[in-house]
This record gives structure tokens, C-alpha cells and sequence, in this order.
């Protein structure tokens, strides 16, 4: 992490677990750390049933509340759907896009990953766009082409002052609740190259302000190796952040 440039995040990704009436506990289990961890932002992304109790809970704590998912369009008849404008009014903060089991299992591609990116930024919530590629890609020595097409087809009409808000999340798909995690060199290499594709794009400057995490079998065991390294500015975090205690261990490794 660099700590001169960007934020250091810690975002929870309950994914479809638990109940809306355990936020409140949890966040209180949060608050007093939340507030302070000096170093490090943590977010907190539920099921869209738990966000009106997640973010009534989170009043007056220091954890922003974000949604795992959305639709790219702003209204219409997609039944089942939820837009940004829909989240923002809620309070959402953040939101997820292309997390690889919605690509894997709903069929999302880089084009609707790419809407719900716009969609969030033209609504006021911060995009975690993940990237990753699968084990054959990794094991074909793939990877860095794999990811540097995902980032930019997810990019694409993101202009410089929007690319502030948009947070990237690196997730291999073969390290996501596998308990394999990618070393810290592996998650290093893939975070520069992604710095290396937005500063192609944007510019230097523009580039070493957006903070890139890791996610993938993150635990408080391996969460100090991986934030040490320059391009891995935080974590995704998705089993072991169902924990309030796993889950602050790990922010502990990034609120050093
Ligand atoms: C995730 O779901 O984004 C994730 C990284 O999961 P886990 O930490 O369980 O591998």
C-alpha cells in the first residue's frame, strides 16, 4: 500500500449470508475499532434486504455501507432488479460490479459490468470493480492480458475525474473461498499491471490515486503479507469477514 497517494480499504463482502437483524450487532462490534483505525477505511457490502438495517446501524460509525450488486439501467421494466439512484437513496456508498461469481453464475459480461459501472458513477456511488481470471488462464501465464481486457472493457467512458471514485478490486478466481490465496508477488504483479494499464489510459497521476485490492482466501493470517506490497492497497473480503473479530485482525494488517 501507499498510503501517500490513496486509501487503504478493508470491504466485507457477506455475499448471501446471514440476516438483516445481525447488522446491528455487528456494527456496533465495529465501532469503537472503526473508529481508530487511522489508516484504513472499512465498508461493509450485505444483501440488498439488509441495507436499510445495515445503514441505520452504521449512523455515527465509521463503516460505509455497499451494495454487492445493481442494474445498469436507471428505471424500467427488469423486475427483480435494483438501479443505483434506488441504493443512493437509500445511503449506499458502494457498490460491487463484476464480482466473478455474478459473472460465472448469472452470466453478467464485460458490457453489463461496464453499465453498472456508469450507472453507479452517474448516481454517486463508488464502484468496487473486480477483475480476476481462472485457473487455466493463470496456469496458461495468462493472467495479465486476461485482467488488462476486463479493466478496460469495465472502463470504458470513465473519464479522469470520475476514475477517482471507482475502487478495483483484484480477485483471482481460483483463490476465491478456495483457501489457495495468490502469494503476495502474485497479487503484486497483477495490482501493478492494473496501475500500470489506468496510468496508459489516465495518466500518472490519475492512476496512483486509485486504491487496488486484493481479495481471494484473505484471512488475519496471510492479510499482513499481502497490504505490505505496493499495489495492494487493502482487501475484498468474503468468508472471513463474517467475523466481526477475523474481520477487524485482518483491518488491523492494513491499519498499520
Ligand atoms: C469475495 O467473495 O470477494 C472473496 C474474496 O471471498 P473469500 O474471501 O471468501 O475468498
Amino acid at each position: 500500500m501507499n498510503r501517500r497517494y490513496r486509501k487503504t480499504l478493508i470491504a466485507a463482502n457477506w455475499k448471501m449470508n446471514r440476516l438483516p437483524g445481525d447488522c446491528r450487532d455487528f456494527i456496533a462490534s465495529l465501532r469503537e475499532y472503526a473508529a481508530g483505525a487511522r489508516w484504513c477505511d472499512m465498508i461493509l457490502c450485505v444483501p440488498y434486504t439488509h441495507l436499510p438495517a445495515a445503514i441505520k446501524a452504521a449512523k455515527g460509525v465509521k463503516v460505509a455501507i455497499g451494495a454487492q450488486n445493481c442494474h445498469g439501467e436507471a428505471a424500467g421494466a427488469y423486475t427483480g432488479e435494483v438501479s443505483c439512484r434506488m441504493l443512493a437513496d437509500l445511503g449506499v456508498k458502494y457498490v460491487i460490479v463484476g464480482h466473478s461469481e455474478r459473472r460465472a453464475m448469472c452470466g453478467e459480461t464485460d458490457e453489463q459490468v461496464n453499465k453498472k459501472l456508469l450507472a453507479a458513477l452517474s448516481c454517486g456511488l463508488r464502484p468496487i470493480l473486480c477483475v480476476g481470471e481462472p485457473l487455466n488462464v493463470r496456469e496458461a501465464g495468462a493472467e495479465l492480458d486476461y485482467v488488462r481486457v476486463q479493466l478496460k472493457m469495465a472502463l470504458k467512458g470513465v473519464d479522469e475525474r470520475s476514475l477517482r471514485h471507482v475502487v478495483i478490486a483484484y480477485e483471482p478466481i481460483w483463490a476465491i473461498g478456495t483457501g489457495r490465496v495468490a502469494t503476495p508477488e502474485q497479487a503484486d504483479r497483477v495490482g501493478e499491471t492494473i496501475r500500470e494499464t489506468l496510468r496508459s489510459v489516465y495518466g500518472a497521476r490519475a492512476a496512483r490515486g486509485v486504491s487496488i485490492l486484493y481479495g481471494g482466501s484473505v484471512s488475519p493470517e496471510n492479510a499482513q503479507q499481502l497490504f505490505s506490497m505496493p499495489d495492494v492497497d487493502g482487501g475484498l473480503i468474503g468468508g472471513a469477514s463474517l467475523d466481526a473479530d477475523s474481520l477487524k485482525a485482518i483491518a488491523d494488517a492494513a491499519n498499520q
